[in-house]
């Protein structure tokens, strides 16, 4: 996962990190605290496979920081997972969390395996062991550490993960908040599958409204009319693009990895997946342009690029051709330290991964609260907002002997559901965030990057945390 091959992956999390402390006035001791992983668990155990035969599966999770509790963070199945990356990817959470505001410490779990090669029963088997591995250790709890899905898992794996802990720990109020990204009959959250791109959205929505930055950028104030290009129509690609068209914004163009299209009016990303799904292909969508390459969509005249599929695809060899005025860091790891560099001369703004694609982690912690108190959001003050709403409307249309349209009579009344408030609180949370940020950066003009000042920002947060617990004993 490393762009740069003389380092480690969890070097080059602790060599940004470096460069983006010199900008605070920490002691050193409180950062080299902050940089270390905290508990590294490995292990190995058995499990009987399909065939009789037994495979010993090796697996991890590594909290990097307690400075809040619980831990949190996603559990991989790769055959690629190693020690280095998961401490890497779990001090990449603490970072993430802290950024947004997300009272949790980082944490992230992988076991070795390509899912694909084992059976459902097997992989069932794999995730339960795992998780007693996790309990017998005390490595997992809504107190101690909560997991997510991550690559190679989703809601049916987080599933098999709270039965296992719940049917562990008899009696446990609060099991369901052992794990996120639950299925929502299990006590999952609605609105975590688009979390992420509309994250991305509310993000890049936040800078377009920043006068300062847009009259920097030469673009006008807001997100209305500007032209987007993404790359990657898969889940959080795909929300991405919905979100910017219902904001007004034009999606000209969309790649995946066989092509790209183009269409200087703007693109439809459910009409655009459905010709996807029915020829197999997104190249000759009715009214586009196909382009020769699909990396030529990264290098188009447009205001906002969001590569939303895969690491280090813009770099050293490619950036110098990216016309695109700011770029949304929705993949994890899209652009090199080299191309940062390009877009600091350049004056293109990269608004950075590790806060942009919060959305997830965002949503995480509002299912784990949720699970702490037991109830559904909405389920308190639907019905009290909505016969309030028809009472206000009722006064203002006999005060006034004028009535609202249908539409706005619908906006007007309805109370919240889960969903809503979901977002509600995903808005909020992106929207501070890149204040906070864009404050950091703008009180030290000197620091490079919107990368950098969002490390500090982490640093600031983490660090104060630390100051304020002390060094026990
Ligand atoms: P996904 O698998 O749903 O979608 C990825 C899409 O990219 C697929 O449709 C794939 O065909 C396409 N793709 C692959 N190679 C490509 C190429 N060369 N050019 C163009 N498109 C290509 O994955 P996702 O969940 O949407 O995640 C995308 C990125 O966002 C990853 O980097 C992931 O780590 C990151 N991310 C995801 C989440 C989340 O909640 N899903 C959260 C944070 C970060």
């Amino acid at each position: 996962m490393s762009s740069n091959p003389n380092y480690s992956f969890f070097q080059s999390v602790e060599k940004s990190f470096d460069k983006a402390s010199k900008f605070t006035n920490w002691d050193l001791g409180i950062l080299e605290q902050i940089k270390a992983c905290n508990s590294v668990y490995q292990m190995r155990f058995p499990v009987k496979l399909d065939d009789g035969s037994i495979e010993v599966i090796e697996a991890y999770r590594v909290q990097h920081s307690q400075h809040k509790s619980p831990c949190k963070g996603g559990i991989r199945f790769s055959d690629e997972v190693n020690q280095d990356e998961v401490m890497a990817l779990a001090s990449l959470m603490t970072y993430k969390c802290a950024i947004v505001n997300v009272p949790f410490g980082g944490g992230k779990g992988g076991i070795k395996i390509d899912p694909k090669k084992y059976s459902v029963y097997e992989l069932e088997k794999i995730t339960r062991r795992y998780t007693a591995e996790l309990v017998k250790k005390n490595f997992i709890g809504p107190g101690i550490d909560v997991p997510a899905p991550d690559y190679g898992t989703g809601p049916r794996e987080m599933a098999w993960i709270v039965d296992t802990y719940a049917s562990l720990k008899p009696g446990e109020i609060d099991a369901a908040g052992c794990v996120t990204g639950k299925p929502v009959t299990q006590g999952g959250v609605r609105g975590r599958t688009e979390a992420t791109g509309l994250g991305v959205f509310f993000g890049i929505r936040e800078v377009c409204n920043m006068e300062d930055t847009m009259t920097k950028l030469g673009l006008t104030v807001g997100v209305e009319n500007k032209t987007v290009v993404i790359q990657g129509l898969g889940n959080v690609g795909y929300h991405s693009a919905k979100f910017f068209r219902e904001g007004g914004a034009k999606v000209i163009a969309l790649a995946e990895y066989e092509g790209a299209i183009f269409n200087a009016d703007g693109l439809n990303e459910e009409e655009v997946f459905q010709h996807r799904k029915a020829t197999g292909s997104i190249l000759n969508f009715p009214g586009a342009t196909n382009l020769a390459k699909n990396t030529d969509a990264l290098e188009l005249e447009c205001d906002i690029l969001i590569p939303a599929a895969l690491e280090n695809v813009i770099n050293g060899e490619n950036a110098p051709r990216v016309k695109a005025k700011i770029i949304g860091e929705a993949a994890n790891g899209p652009c090199t330290p080299e191309a940062d560099e390009i877009f600091a001369q350049k004056g293109i703004l990269c608004v950075p991964d590790m806060y942009l694609n919060a959305g997830g982690v965002t949503v995480s912690y509002f299912e784990w609260l949720k699970n702490l108190s037991h109830v559904r959001y909405g389920r308190m003050e639907k019905r009290l907002t909505e016969n309030l709403n028809t009472k206000i409307l009722e006064q203002l249309e006999s005060l006034t002997g004028k009535s609202v349209s249908d539409a706005n009579r619908e906006f007007i009344m309805h109370g919240p559901e889960e969903h809503d408030l979901v977002h509600s609180g995903l808005e909020e949370t992106m929207i501070t965030a890149t204040r906070e940020i864009m404050e950091i950066w703008k009180e030290n003009p000197s620091i490079p990057d919107m990368r950098t000042a969002a490390y500090v920002s982490a640093i600031n947060k983490v660090a104060t945390s630390y100051a304020q617990l002390g060094i026990f004993p």
